[in-house]
């Protein structure tokens, strides 16, 4: 009989699948969702579009209309081209795939975990690039010299970073763009709170892609990232991606969202002005340290010990949000927070009081 272990790349039965831990009923504050739904009358308006969705036939396949969507909202610049992922951790995926194994993926650690992840499921080699541990900050000297040994093919920057929320120098990014012999990818997942963003740099650097997503802006369930660059790369990666990966209803969907863009917009605002709130209020908390944040989550340091009993305390008093200790040693302590709406904030904190 067929054996795993005689079939499975060892690579690969070595990691652990991609955890979600259950939600049901709790305060959903560990997956940096938006916490707010479409407005009732925008539902009905929704509904209606999609009733005319011919689910009978295979979607456009290059989400056309999407793409255009995107275009009239997010200011890409015109020269770029656009490829669209099943949400983008599919884009990493089909970077990875493009490059194939052997090749070199780097990221800074700690930072979102698919980087690593995709680059052992596709065969790629891994190196992590060094945060300076006291800010989050690159470590430059260390970054180009693991650049110049290493001769990387991608290098992914999530600009801002998860899970430390802040985002780098300029400068620093730019001397990786000089440096780098291959591709990087800014991944700008958290660009709807962020105050900077390196799109409008595209038309200046040939090695440069920006990476973003729906999810965070409050599509989440779409399953909708896009991928923007020279369209002498989007042309290559294009042919790696699946044919129809992006489903008619998340096409419908993603364009009347984007033509009521002012309702997320709005959204996005509040979630920023909610998180200076609960940043202040964490930094009153006796032994905390907090980070700064750029996103819509906030990361904190616990006491000593303490992130693993505040985190299940919180979870017993019906919140849900992400322990990091343990994960890399930059985060011993660690605990991160989603910003959600002011009454789920709220509870977080009481409960967190109790706790400290
Ligand atoms: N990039 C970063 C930095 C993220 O934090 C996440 C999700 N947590 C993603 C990409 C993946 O987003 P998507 O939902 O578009 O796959």
């Amino acid at each position: 009989m067929a054996r795993p272990d005689a079939l499975i790349r060892p690579e690969i039965r070595a990691l652990s699948a991609y955890a979600v831990p259950p939600a049901d009923g709790l305060i959903k504050l560990d997956a940096m969702e938006n916490p707010y739904r479409l407005p009732d009358d925008l539902v009905q308006a929704w509904l209606e579009t999609l009733r005319d969705v011919p689910i009978n036939r295979y979607p456009e396949p290059s989400g056309r209309a999407a793409v255009e969507a995107l275009r009239a909202t997010m200011g890409i610049p015109d020269s770029a081209s656009v490829l669209l992922g099943n949400g983008s951790d599919e884009l990493i995926q089909i970077l990875a795939m493009a490059v194939g194994a052997g090749g070199m993926l780097m990221a800074p650690e700690p930072s979102f975990v698919m980087y690593r992840m995709i680059a052992i499921l596709t065969g790629m080699q891994y190196t992590g690039l060094p945060l300076n541990p006291a800010d989050f900050s690159l470590d430059l000297p260390a970054t180009l010299a693991a650049i110049e040994q290493h001769q990387p093919h991608l290098i992914f920057l999530a600009y801002p970073n998860n899970p430390t929320g802040n985002h780098w120098a300029r400068d620093g990014i730019e001397q990786i763009l000089e440096a780098a012999p291959g591709l990087v990818v800014l991944d700008e997942a958290y660009e709807p709170f962020a105050a900077d963003s390196f799109l409008p740099d595209l038309p200046r650097h040939d090695n440069l892609l920006v990476m973003r997503t729906l999810s965070k802006y409050g599509l989440a369930g779409l399953r909708l990232g896009y991928l923007m660059g020279s369209e002498r790369w989007i042309t290559e990666l294009n042919k790696i991606r699946l044919p129809y990966n992006i489903n008619a209803l998340t096409q419908a969907s993603a364009v009347f969202a984007l033509t009521h863009h002012a309702v997320f917009d709005a959204q996005a605002r509040q979630i920023k002005a909610d998180r200076a709130l609960l940043i202040d209020a964490l930094r009153r908390q006796p032994g905390l340290e907090v980070f700064p944040s750029d996103t819509n989550f906030v990361l904190f340091r616990t006491p000593r010990e303490r992130a693993g009993a505040i985190h299940s305390g919180l979870l017993d008093a019906g919140v849900l949000i992400k322990n990091l200790d343990g994960s890399h040693p930059a985060l011993k302590d660690c605990l991160r927070v989603t910003v959600g709406a002011a009454d789920e904030n709220r509870a977080f904190l009481e409960a967190l009081a109790k706790l400290l």
